[in-house]
């Protein structure tokens, strides 16, 4: 689930290796480690347990491992806690053969059982040391790295990117991968993998990727692909025209700052690449009007924040197209046997295109013969080639584990989406869609005049950076609003806090309210204000602490709450863009007050490829 980078070329191998990994630190992880094959032709492997940094320094920044061609990790633990033993990279008794590995071998049980009978031991609690040991066992069998990949690919369950040295086959790396990303870039001078774009983009923009059940063999400049059934494939490069710069801080504090700063650009871009001339077109996603009017449900499945976004559409579209939407987290909708219609379209949201549930989601609908459409940053990904038809979000890469710009990115494809719905299906005249089309492209300035009002919200944060509980409450799409601020908040300051539908809170949960609860009241939609305005005069008449974040106009809140935040009027469609900000630039604030690491929150990854 982690980093995997390799390299092999004419440089010195170890700083590209710690260079690739940095690149990828972003996603997570718990320990790293490298192996390089040394100038006598042997495998040396250096390990340890918490930051790339000390890994960095423990090599002189990768001065003290001397060769040409190597393979390195960063590890997110699933088997065996996180320490130096249960570090990538894993190897065979001589350490003829090493390996990394990203993933979930599911079925390592039994095959430790088979090895164990074959005389094999084990040093770790890792289901990629089996994994290795599988490699090395089919390797002596075969006599053939090829051959010993091919088996493994056959023999093993689960969720892998897999990169493996032979001692034997100098300068050489071989790859596997099933449902965990892996990709190669070669130029003259050398060749790279990779389980993610940022790690080699300053090297190549032009990217293989390693589909499921693949197998490549990768030398200085030149990469060989081939199926399981050992035949060579022709590929082709994707050209990757993110922006270098995209993927560095930029001189910002933290990439979440510089990615929260981003959001006028990708909401522009993502924009761009939806409308033209003023009027939606939908053409690259090969999305026809007749195809819109033929639709009887949207399902949407996705996780974390794309989920968040999912329930903005639900409201958007069911009120603006009226038609039913139903939205799932995508691990609880692929094991309940949900019933299909003929003329769903099936939605998945991901970021990565990689996330594991929502990719096992989209196959079952496929399999069930629906219509798929996926909602992804990352191109080339293994949701947007799986699903029938792709609108890609251009958020350019996010490297800060919490979400910000590839949230406000997919909004806005659900706001193009609901409108042209709506158009397609003669909810709403001509009038009304180029009045929506104009309110959406005035977006990007309005969300920068948010940002830049964060004076206030960097005092309130200090504020209430000790808060131990807060509750997130709102009705409609506020509601929506309410479940990202709460998870952000949570994710990165480590502060318990839940989103409620307002008018659920007292059945149950105000129990928990006292005196000093933070209650953050979310009332952007106007035409429910009222109600929401009362459940916020009963949380504070029990004693809570109050924030409300509203449009600019309704001032009468002051009287509710101890602070309260503006955004710019919108349509009220569209406020889910304004309001989130504030509630990102909280969370970020706080949990830069507490010292915490924004980038990284602990116990989580970026790209989530395993269940
Ligand atoms: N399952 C492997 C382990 O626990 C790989 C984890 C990862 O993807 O980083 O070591």
């Amino acid at each position: 689930m982690c980093g995997i980078v390799g390299y092999t070329g004419k440089k010195q191998a170890a700083p590209i290796l710690l260079d690739g990994l940095s690149k990828l630190e972003y996603r997570g992880y718990d320990s790293a480690g490298v192996a390089v094959r040394n100038n006598a032709g042997k495998h040396e492997i250096v390990k340890t347990n918490g930051k790339l940094a000390v890994l960095s320094d423990k090599l002189k920044k990768g001065k003290t491992l001397k060769g040409t061609c190597g393979i390195g990790h960063t590890r997110w633990a699933t088997h065996g806690m996180p320490s130096e033993i249960n570090a990538h990279p894993h190897c065979n008794d001589d350490r003829s053969i090493v390996a990394v590995h990203n993933g979930i071998i599911e079925n390592y049980i039994e095959l430790k059982e088979k090895l164990t009978g074959k005389g094999y031991t084990f040093y770790s609690e890792t289901d990629t040391e089996i994994a290795t040991k599988i490699v090395d066992y089919y390797y002596k069998k075969w006599k053939s790295p090829v051959e010993a990949m091919v088996s493994f690919t056959l023999r093993v369950r689960g969720s892998y990117a897999i990169a493996v040295m032979f001692e034997d086959y100098p300068e050489e790396i071989y790859v596997a991968r099933k449902d965990s990303p892996l990709i190669v870039g070669t130029t003259e001078d050398g060749s790279f993998l990779a389980s993610d774009v940022p790690a080699i983009l300053k090297y190549t923009r032009n990217i293989y990727y390693v589909d499921n059940m693949e197998i490549a063999m990768i030398q200085k400049g030149k990469a060989t692909f081939y199926n399981v059934d050992r035949k060579v494939i022709q590929k082709k490069p994707v050209k990757i025209d993110w922006d270098l710069d995209a993927a560095e801080k930029g001189g910002y504090k933290h990439f979440m700052l510089k990615e929260m700063h981003e959001q006028p650009k990708v909401v522009t871009d993502t924009l761009n690449s939806l409308i033209n001339n003023g009027r939606i077109d939908l053409s690259a996603a090969r999305l026809s009007d007749d195809e819109l009017r033929s639709v009887d449900r949207v399902r949407i499945a996705a996780c974390g924040s794309a989920y968040h976004v999912g329930v903005v559409a639900k409201y958007i579209t069911e009120d603006l197209a009226r038609v039913p939407v139903d939205v799932d987290v995508a691990s609880e909708f692929r094991y309940r046997n949900p019933v299909f219609g003929e003329n769903d379209l099936f939605v998945v949201i991901s970021q990565s295109g990689e996330t594991a549930d929502s990719l096992a989601a989209l196959r079952m609908a496929k399999e069930c013969g629906v219509k798929t459409l996926a909602v992804v940053n990352v191109l080339g990904s293994s949701i947007a080639k799986e699903a029938d038809k792709v609108i890609y979000t251009k958020a350019g890469p996010e490297i800060s584990v919490a979400t910000t710009k590839a949230y406000s990115a997919q909004l806005i494809v659900f706001y193009v989406l609901a409108v042209q719905l709506a158009y397609a299906r003669g909810k709403i005249d001509g009038d009304a869609y180029s009045r929506l089309i104009d309110e959406m492209l005035n977006l990007p300035s309005l969300i920068s005049s948010v940002l830049s009002d964060d004076e206030r919200l960097k005092w309130f944060a200090t504020k209430i950076s000790n808060k131990k509980d807060v509750f997130f409450i709102g009705r409609g799409i506020d509601y929506a609003i309410c479940l990202e601020g709460s998870l952000k908040l949570k994710e990165i300051s480590y502060i318990h806090s839940e989103a409620y539908a307002a008018g659920e809170l007292k059945h149950g949960t105000i129990s928990l309210v006292e005196d000093g609860t933070l209650v953050i009241g979310v009332i952007t939609q106007l035409k429910l204000a009222e109600k929401s305005v009362s459940n916020l005069t009963e949380v504070k008449s029990r004693g809570a602490y109050v924030m409300c974040l509203t449009s600019e106009g309704n001032y009468s809140l002051e009287e509710q709450s101890e602070f309260t935040f503006y955004i710019p009027k919108t349509n009220a469609y569209f406020a889910p863009s304004l309001a989130v900000i504030p509630l990102q630039l909280l969370s970020y604030y706080v949990s830069a007050a507490k010292g915490l690491d924004v980038d990284m929150p602990r116990n989580l990854a970026k790209c989530v490829t395993v269940e």
